[in-house]
């Protein structure tokens, strides 16, 4: 849950708003006078069921209790988060000053890595060191000299100081050039009696290949840096860990892959920064690597943002027998070791589940690479990622291959390998599906499984520490249910954030059917509207890339609920997102009738206490009430008009 919808399921607006307003009971919502008005008789409701406020009266608005803070306290949004937050025990993740230095300093060292890259590629593109390397990309990788551009590879010389020299002539201390990792400290430098601490400084990459490693949002972290000289180790070179560059949150190819894996719907991992470049090349964008390491739940996380479908695609060492054993038995040794992906099932099956993500295997034919394979055949590779299987299914095959499945021994190592990793899928469903594929895959009968599970003594490994299984929740949330108003916004907005593109389409179907274009009023909490706000600016912003306006002006508080939302469209039913924009067009549709329509009744039922109310006291108002009345009443028969015709055209 966001630290904002957290806040939200704590405090009870009824209670906040008790604290400066007396209320009393009217139905099922409550009245009171407007705190933010004169007035002798009440024209301000509270409903409890929708955690809401309104007031029919001068101010005539209204909202949650964001809003009500807000307002009362003269506050903006971050001021009241903060004051709410306090409130309901919850402690939010905001920049202390001394981050915020920090993140200044991040900006001085990525501006440093951008002008290394331009380094980087001048040695490359035009001197004469730079020829065997340019050679080697074009003849060897088969890169065009544009995907050389897209990626910005470039190259490092030979020699110790070449970065060095360029660098600090150009005014960069040394140890903005360690912090960023161009430069390497020899390990005796620190030592006291080391007089020659200052020049123990050196080149980290020499004659290597230099491929620039951007996060996400395509901000410069690091590099990776691969050997021309076959002799030379080892065989790529990563920048060290750094405050921009972490190999367990990174993955290689993401900036440029993030759109394609969206509108795929479909993320796939592959084990080199090469392989991404060719298959980049060769028209399949989704494709991004780890850092050589194993994949961490971090960076499925990070992943799972873009698309909940993932497939890993492994060459046959990291997928076989091999690996699939090894994994299984690692007692989590770390197989930290460059350039390969650590294939394990139970941590991979433990992610999927978590992270609610789907995760396959495709495995490489022949001892090849993918870039190998998408050079002989493109199409080959899109079979590989099509056919690509669920994990408990692919170390089965894994461990069956080329063993004698009639042998009751080899069959019983099998079930002793497989069925603890079928034990530990959380789904009981999905468990049985698993435990009936493994029984028909052995050919033996499922009952004979089973009964080996009941008797045999569950073996559950302990988790790794710092792996808790069920986070801790100090404070039952009080405010039970979330209101349909609020969950169909939440829907609308996941839809908007994935696509903000359909906005104008909608605004324009919303138009055609005679009503107003998409507000920020439409959304009745102060959250969604803040991140609708947004969506809009993203779109406004003439640039080609609203998604990327969006994260970059995300405030911190709302980037939880922004993944939220995002994981949520991720898993919207069946709706495959790109091929149906008509599908995902009406949805958003009917969610923005079904959002106003509910505010319509709210307003036309907490009017209707407020207009009585007025008759008996003899209050002139009850006459503007009833206006208000027939005319929120008009808006709903024009929300529903527009809304049948919707069906009629569906139904021709
Ligand atoms: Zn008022």
């Amino acid at each position: 849950m966001s630290q904002i919808d957290e806040i939200k399921s704590r405090i009870d607006i009824l209670d906040l708003i008790s604290e400066s307003v007396k209320l009393r009971r009217a139905g099922k919502n409550y009245s009171g006078l407007c705190p933010f008005h004169t007035e002798k008789t009440p024209s301000f409701i509270v409903s409890p069921d929708r955690q809401t406020w309104h007031c029919f009266g001068q101010c005539a608005e209204g909202g949650d209790v964001f809003k009500f803070v807000m307002k009362k306290e003269g506050w903006d949004f971050k001021e009241a988060l903060r004051y709410l937050a306090g409130k309901a025990g919850v402690t939010l993740t905001t920049y202390t000053p001394q981050q915020q230095e920090e993140k200044d300093a991040h900006e001085r060292l990525r501006a440093q890595l951008e002008e290394a890259v331009t380094f980087y590629r001048h040695q490359l593109l035009n001197t004469a060191d730079g020829q065997s390397a340019l050679t080697y990309l074009r003849e060897k990788r088969h890169l065009t000299d544009a995907v050389i551009e897209t990626f910005g590879l470039g190259y490092a010389p030979q020699g110790w100081d070449n970065a060095l020299k360029h660098f600090t002539a150009k005014g960069y201390s040394q140890q903005d050039l360690i912090d960023t990792g161009l430069l390497t400290v020899r390990d005796d430098a620190d030592d006291p009696r080391n007089t020659y601490h200052a020049t123990r400084v050196y080149d980290r990459f020499r004659d290597r290949i230099m491929i620039p490693i951007r996060d996400e949002q395509g901000r410069m972290a690091g590099f990776g840096a691969r050997i021309l000289n076959p002799d030379d180790v080892p065989k790529f070179l990563n920048s060290p860990e750094t405050p921009l560059f972490s190999k367990s949150r990174l993955l290689y190819g993401l900036d440029r892959a993030r759109k394609p894996i969206r509108a795929t719907d479909q993320a796939v991992i592959v084990e080199g920064y090469m392989d991404v470049i060719a298959l980049h090349q060769a028209g399949f964008e989704n494709v991004i690597s780890p850092m050589g390491t194993a994949l961490t739940e971090d960076q499925l996380r990070l992943l799972k943002r873009f698309s909940k479908r993932i497939v890993l695609a492994l060459d046959p060492d990291a997928a076989g027998q091999a690996a699939v054993l090894r994994g299984l038995d690692a007692a989590r040794q770390s197989l930290d070791r460059e350039g390969e992906i650590s294939f394990d099932a139970r941590g991979l099956l433990r992610h999927e589940s978590r992270l609610q993500a789907d995760l396959r295997v495709a495995t490489m034919p022949d001892e090849l690479d993918p870039d190998e394979i998408v050079q002989r055949d493109a199409e080959e590779w899109k079979r590989l990622i099509e056919n690509a299987q669920p994990i408990v299914t692919h170390v089965m095959g894994a461990l069956a291959a080329g063993r004698d499945l009639e042998d009751v021994q080899v069959k019983a190592d099998i079930v002793a390998q497989v069925l603890p990793l079928i034990e530990d899928l959380p789904d009981p469903v999905v468990r049985d599906s698993y435990q009936q594929k493994l029984a028909r895959f052995l050919r033996v009968d499922e009952r004979a499984l089973i009964g080996r599970q009941v008797k045999g003594p569950r073996t559950r490994r302990p988790r790794p520490k710092g792996e808790a299984t069920t986070p801790s929740e100090p404070l039952k949330p009080k405010v039970a249910a979330v209101s349909p108003s609020h969950k169909i916004g939440a829907h609308c907005l996941s839809l908007l954030l994935r696509r903000p593109d359909l906005l104008y389409r909608l605004d324009r179907v919303l138009q055609e059917a005679g009503l107003s274009r998409l507000s920020p009023e439409d959304f009745e909490y102060t959250d969604h509207q803040m991140l609708f706000r947004l969506v809009r600016q993203s779109l406004e912003q003439d640039a080609h890339d609203a998604d990327q306006y969006l994260h970059q002006n995300l405030p911190a508080a709302l980037s939880d609920l922004t993944d939220d939302l995002l994981a949520k469209s991720a898993t919207t039913n069946s709706l495959p997102l790109d091929p149906v924009d008509d599908r995902l067009l009406e949805d958003l549709f009917r969610g923005v009738i079904k959002i106003r329509r509910l505010g319509l009744d709210e307003n036309i039922n907490q009017l209707r206490f407020l207009q009585e109310d007025a008759q008996q006291q003899g209050d002139l108002r009850a006459a503007s009430y009833l206006e208000m009345v027939s005319h929120y009443q008009r808006s709903r028969n024009a929300l529903d008009q527009a809304s049948l015709k919707l069906t009629e055209r569906r139904q021709e």
